[in-house]
């Protein structure tokens, strides 16, 4: 998933703001952004937030319930993965300045 502003760079934070905006954001609109930094929830932890809730809708089909565990699994740990890359990325920027 990346940011359809910047389609260079993923998604890697949502805008929980009270305004209108695309929502998802990259570090590049993040940073351009001007919205205090515990406006804007890392996309992991959304993502955990979001399997929170999928736990209290309690689907009666088992079935189904596991269906979208292992989909929301693999989702995840893809997500995790792409965040450690970028981060390690951005911390050794961070180190050239
Ligand atoms: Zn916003
Ligand atoms: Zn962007």
């Amino acid at each position: 998933m990346n940011c359809s502003d910047h389609p260079q760079n993923p998604i890697t934070v949502i805008c929980v703001a009270k305004h209108e905006c695309q929502r998802k954001l990259c570090a590049q609109c993040a940073y351009e952004h001007n919205v205090e930094l515990q406006q804007l929830l890392p996309i992991m932890l959304f993502q955990d937030q979001l399997q929170n809730k999928l736990k209290e809708f309690k689907l009666e089909d088992k079935k189904q319930l596991d269906q979208s565990r292992l989909s929301f699994k693999s989702l995840l740990s893809e997500t995790e993965k792409m965040l450690q890359t970028l981060w390690a990325k951005f911390y050794s920027s961070i180190n050239y300045l």
